[in-house]
């Protein structure tokens, strides 16, 4: 492991300085790229295996919601401090040279001249260039530097819900205080908390809610749970099991802030063959699907591939732009609706008979009928692929389980016969 000396804003000197979301769901389209890169095997190392929704109803059993058939179909919890770390090491042995404290503060795209500064003491950096390449996130510099020279179409779609994240420590004894192996999720309605696991056995919890609430407790939002008492007041009433496990609730609640969620919409994404965007920069979606790095990690895996077909740079970025923007569409999309889905719908019945049959076409139609999560999650089909396929999927499950309580009444030739006229098989589709 190579540690620099000498660069106090480096993590693995100044230790994660978090900001948000502790850890994050890896799945295997985050995977692949990584496996490209041979960066796969130490990510790995640290992370937490997740085999589907373990689901806290109000009132009722918890229970297990798998997101695929076995232990091959699940997805991970990683650390992002620790996988940053990690990217950071291999980055720097591949021969990448690395600055911290410095921030991109303008550029001038007539002298190809990138400037910088450190905050720290005001120290400003100048960088000739001949191609910058933005992953620096939602609140991108270079987008708003490209911004400055074309209209780059740029649209941000605030969500009325934010989140604040609490903390479920270890037990007494060291270990993990609920199932490790687990996402688990409290629906209510128009919030939830999740909590995903931490090899060091802690439990990152997220707590999902309007920004502006309603009439009555029973619809919170942030402007009206405004003091830790409070919070302690709506665990109480709405996730009394999570409240036990949160034994520094209040001082999580004062230290934490509210953060907001957003969806980017951006016309263009590359300025000629001198600026690209890629990750949060070009598409930040909200979290509800955790395909936010995933999605990034794909889009650098489609850069390379890109650089290597096409010898001019503005080609190169014109060809990723075309080939990524309609996959970070979709998935956009998908992430708004997976808000939907796991805040208010999982506990449901028709849902879980939809999730039931979908299981058993899946096995009925292999290939052909392959359930939505799978695709966002244990495949790299395109996205814009899965999702059109998902709608069409939705469709069918919708009309062969309507009124109906169980799988036993599924008209299983009506329902192959909606499969053979909507659906074709999934290699040819992608
Ligand atoms: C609550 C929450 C939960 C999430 N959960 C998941 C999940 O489970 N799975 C998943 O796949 N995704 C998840 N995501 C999304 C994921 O965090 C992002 O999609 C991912 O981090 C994007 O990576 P990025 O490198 O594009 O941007 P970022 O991770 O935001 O990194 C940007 C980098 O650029 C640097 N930077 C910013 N401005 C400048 C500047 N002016 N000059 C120089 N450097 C700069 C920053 O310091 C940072 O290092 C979640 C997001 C949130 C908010």
């Amino acid at each position: 492991m190579i540690i620099p000396v000498d660069d106090p804003g480096d993590p693995r000197i100044a230790g994660y300085q978090g900001g948000r979301s502790i850890n994050l769901a890896l799945a295997e389209r985050g995977r692949h790229p990584l496996r490209l890169a041979e960066a796969e095997a130490p990510v790995m190392a640290q992370a937490v295996m997740m085999r589907g929704r373990m689901v806290h109803p109000l009132h009722g059993e918890v229970n297990l919601q798998r997101y695929g058939r076995d232990d091959s179909e699940v997805i991970w919890s990683v650390h992002r401090g620790e996988l940053n770390i990690t990217l950071l090491n291999l980055a720097e042995q591949a021969g990448a040279k690395l600055h911290f404290d410095r921030r991109l503060d303008r550029i001038d795209f007539d002298q190809n001249v990138a400037y910088f500064i450190d905050d720290r003491d005001g120290r400003s950096f100048d960088a000739p260039f001949r191609a910058l390449i933005g992953s620096d996130g939602a609140g991108s510099a270079l987008r708003a530097a490209m911004g400055k020279v074309v209209d780059i179409g740029e649209r941000i779609e605030f969500l009325d819900h934010g989140y604040k994240e609490l903390e479920i420590p270890p037990a007494a004894g060291g270990g993990f205080r609920m199932e490790p192996n687990a996402l688990h999720i409290w629906p209510r309605g128009n919030y939830m908390c999740i909590a995903l696991p931490n090899d060091e056995k802690t439990f990152t919890v997220t707590l999902f809610m309007p920004n502006r609430g309603g009439a009555g407790v029973e619809n919170p939002g942030f402007d009206t749970i405004r003091t830790p008492q409070e919070a302690r007041a709506l665990f109480e009433r709405d996730f009394p099991d999570a409240l036990p496990l949160i034994p520094e609730l209040e001082r999580d609640w004062a230290r934490n802030p509210v953060s907001t969620l957003a969806t980017l919409h951006l016309e263009r994404w590359h300025l000629d063959r001198r600026a690209l965007l890629i990750g949060d920069a070009a598409h930040a979606m909200v979290p509800f699907h955790g395909q936010g790095m995933n999605c990034a990690f794909e889009d650098c895996a489609a850069l390379v591939k890109h650089l290597d077909a096409h010898a001019d740079l503005a080609d190169t970025f014109a060809a990723f732009e075309a080939e990524r923007k309609p996959n970070a569409r979709a998935i956009q999309r998908m992430a708004l609706d997976n808000y939907y889905e796991m805040r208010d719908r999982v506990d449901d019945a028709d849902y879980r008979l939809q999730r039931k049959l979908e299981l058993r076409l899946q096995q009925r139609h292999p290939g052909v009928f392959v359930p939505h999560y799978a695709m966002v999650s244990f495949m790299c089909v395109p996205y814009a692929v899965a999702l059109e396929r998902s709608e069409i999927q939705h469709g069918i499950l919708v009309r062969a389980t309507q009124g109906k309580d169980t799988l036993d009444g599924i008209d299983w030739t009506g329902v192959d016969a909606d499969i053979a006229t909507h659906l074709t098989s999934l290699a040819d589709a992608a």
